[in-house]
């Protein structure tokens, strides 16, 4: 029979799509922008690379895989880290592989010639980082069965050998426990861990030299458990940067800071995520207080129509955008402030090198959004800038700054320098013009979005988000420079610009206040929506305390509006008791006349206890305060109120948790371990909460 031309063409499309579908993960996984694919992902699409980490390290050649679990992108910087020092010293074939982007049914036949590194962040009340949750799952169940159907009993990681660091606060009660975790999964599961398992802690400030400590011992046990031979290490970067001169600046297709493709393109699209923010508008922006050396922000963020929700307690992720300042002096150190809107491309040299940011890009942009170029320095990073010093004078001093912790901390650390002000100090301002750009990329961290405690109720405002948030400002006694916090004076710029000022400038910080390609001009911020187990007790007659000092009553502030509306409408609402505290009643007393209408709403059942700690001739604060009002909060508790705790992970919250148990104690008459252990069971059950940073 003769075929028509509806014939040939359905056939067409048949043979096309039989093609890509047999081809898929062959050829388009890496031709693809990955910045259109994250979308793709945060879309909810699923992409078509393979998720078998077995297959992806024949297919490349390699012999190493760096695993991450990261949520604020550290363990994933010392993922790469681990990755390009086991390259450049031993010559292992290494990739950096993200949790989340394989699957773990096969790990049972990861070669014994071969090693898998799982670099895991601890996050939130001991739980895994969200990339991580699915391979959590599957690895730490008793009842774990692989693919070929073996399990536990078959020793079944028998050939896997492995290496583990976890990043962890001790501030926290579950210090550490996804590794701890993972280590004792992997073992039970037959596996062998080389070198010790590491673990950082962020929560005494060590981390970095945590992670210096723990990796020589383990390259040393690594290298004999592979045979591997150390070698002198060269640099060899892992992007190539290309100049672009066939494109301009304001080309359409040259990323200016847009976050992703969808950005670039034109109006941005939802669904908005951690891959993908809304451009939000600010609808209102005010100080709370301001004192010479302190500003607090309240702000409110317009998120109708974006189709995002929160509920009370839920956080926002605001994404920044570095201070002109800072931009320009990390681009004059680098050499490159004549070409800074040169368009560049950059490409991992190696297919499974991922680049942090899309391209083509310019300099500028790199460094206004994508690149943490104010952070703290990491010791290892000014070892590797040393052999590109431009005299041999600033590489010895480069060299033994790297090598000796004390000096590093006396000059680096404790003077709160960033990457550029240490550049510029050490070379008295002549340009580091041999850095190549690719060590930047590689030593600096991907900028990430800062989150806030959301200060409003979504029964109350539905479609504005409120945030409450000081402006970081920290004078060190020795330092040259005043450390500006790189998100929250941003805000203060936009605050300024929204009450009239057409240049904002704080600090003389100088922002880009209207995005790429003016694209944040009326004052708008990019954000998403973080949801928090954070949450009042669904009944609303349950007693609850709530302890939050200075911006840790942020969330507080939505909780109380929230039982106020409630209380309005006429519904019964249960006792509310606020623990806050602040220096002085007329200097930072946050919301302070707001507390006065809730009163009114709610009656006697809304008290406050206020403690201000440079007052009187001795220092007060919200855990005194907790002490004085002793029997009430053990009558509460045992009317079974929630207890809620927001703010300073530190010192704070640590203490509202002992002084609680030792209120119960001392109320009850039972022993202080009794106390404690009542504490862990409320904790337990979620009637502790914590909402803590
Ligand atoms: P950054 O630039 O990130 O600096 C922060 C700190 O890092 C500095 O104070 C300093 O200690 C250190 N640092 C930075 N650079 C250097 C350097 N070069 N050398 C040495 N040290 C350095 N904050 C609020 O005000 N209100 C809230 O409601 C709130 N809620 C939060 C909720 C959660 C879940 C979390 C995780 C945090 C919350 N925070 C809140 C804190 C907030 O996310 C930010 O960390 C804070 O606003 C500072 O951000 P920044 O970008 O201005 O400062």
């Amino acid at each position: 029979a003769q075929l028509d031309t509806l014939d040939i063409i359905v056939l067409i499309v048949l043979l096309v799509a039989t093609v890509a579908y047999l081809t898929k993960g062959t050829y388009w996984a890496v031709t693809r922008d990955p910045y259109g694919d994250s979308l793709a992902q945060a879309n909810g699409v699923k992409s078509g690379k393979s998720r078998n980490i077995i297959e992806k390290m024949e297919e490349t050649g390699k012999n190493c895989v760096v695993f991450y679990g990261s949520q604020t992108g550290t363990a994933e910087d010392y993922a790469s880290r681990l990755a390009k020092e086991g390259a450049a010293r031993f010559g292992l074939k290494t990739m950096v592989a993200d949790l989340e982007d394989y699957d773990f049914d096969n790990l049972d036949t990861f070669p014994a010639d071969k090693v898998a590194f799982f670099i895991l962040a601890t996050y939130g009340e001991g739980e895994p980082t969200d990339n991580a949750v699915d391979f959590y799952e599957f690895i730490h169940n008793d009842d774990v069965t692989f693919a070929s159907g073996s399990s536990a009993e078959d020793q079944a990681l028998a050939n896997l050998k492995y290496v583990t660091f976890g990043l962890g606060n001790n501030t926290y009660e579950h210090y550490n426990s996804m590794v701890r975790h993972v280590d004792k999964s992997l073992r039970h599961l037959g596996a062998t861990r080389i070198g010790e398992a590491g673990e950082g802690d962020d929560g005494a400030g060590t981390m970095e030299e945590d992670y210096l400590a723990w990796k020589e011992p383990m390259w040393a046990a690594l290298a004999e458990a592979m045979g591997l031979e150390e070698r002198e290490a060269v640099y060899e970067p892992v992007f190539d940067i290309t100049e672009r001169e066939d494109l301009e600046a304001d080309s359409d297709e040259v990323y200016l800071g847009e976050p992703n493709a969808n950005h670039l393109q034109g109006a941005s699209k939802g669904p908005y995520s951690q891959n993908n923010p809304y451009i939000a508008p600010i609808a209102e922006s005010k100080e709370l207080f301001t004192t010479p050396d302190r500003n607090c922000l309240h702000m409110e963020i317009d998120i109708a129509g974006s189709n995002l929700h929160y509920s009370t307690g839920d956080h926002i992720a605001i994404w920044p955008t570095n201070a002109g300042k800072e931009t320009d002096r990390f681009l004059r150190v680098a050499g490159l402030l004549d070409k800074r809107h040169t368009v560049i491309s950059v490409k991992g040299r190696d297919p499974t090198a991922k680049v942090p940011f899309p391209s083509p890009t310019t300099y500028d942009a790199v460094a206004r959004y994508h690149m943490e170029i104010c952070a703290p320095v990491s010791r290892q990073f000014v070892s590797q800038l040393a052999p590109f010093a431009p005299t041999d004078e600033i590489k010895a001093e480069m060299t033994k700054l790297g090598s000796d912790k004390d000096y590093f901390h006396q000059i680096v650390t404790d003077r709160f320098l960033n990457i550029a002000q240490l550049l510029e100090i050490q070379s008295k301002g002549q340009p580091w013009s041999k850095i190549p750009f690719s060590l930047f990329i590689e030593g600096l961290h991907k900028i990430q979005p800062r989150y806030y405690s959301i200060s409003s109720s979504s029964l109350v405002q539905e479609h504005k988000i409120a945030i409450t948030a000081v402006v970081e400002s920290i004078h060190k006694p020795n330092a040259p420079h005043i450390l500006k916090g790189v998100t929250t004076n941003y805000l203060l710029a936009l605050k300024q610009k929204q009450h009239g000022d057409p240049n904002p400038d704080p600090h003389g910080l100088n922002y880009a206040i209207t995005g790429p390609r003016n694209k944040y001009d009326g004052i708008h911020v990019p954000v998403h929506v973080r949801h928090s187990n954070f949450k009042l007790p669904s009944d609303p007659t349950k007693p609850i305390i709530l302890v939050g000092p200075g911006t840790g009553v942020a969330p507080f502030r939505a909780f109380v509006q929230e039982r106020a509306a409630l209380a309005r409408q006429g519904q019964k609402v249960g006792k509310t008791v606020l623990f806050f505290g602040c220096r002085r009643r007329d200097e930072d007393f946050l919301y302070k006349d707001e507390w006065e209408q809730y009163k009114k709403d709610l009656g006697d059942n809304f008290e406050i206890h206020t403690a201000f700690s440079r007052e009187g001739p001795k220092k007060v604060y919200v855990q005194h305060m907790m002490r004085a009002n002793a029997a009430e909060i053990n009558r509460l508790l045992e009317q079974r109120a929630y207890f809620y705790v927001c703010g300073d992970a530190a010192n704070m919250a640590r203490e509202v948790n002992t002084i609680l148990g030792q209120i119960i104690a001392e109320q009850r008459g039972v022993p202080e371990s009794k106390g404690e252990e009542v504490v862990k069971a409320m904790r337990a059950s979620n009637q502790y909460q914590e909402d803590v940073w």
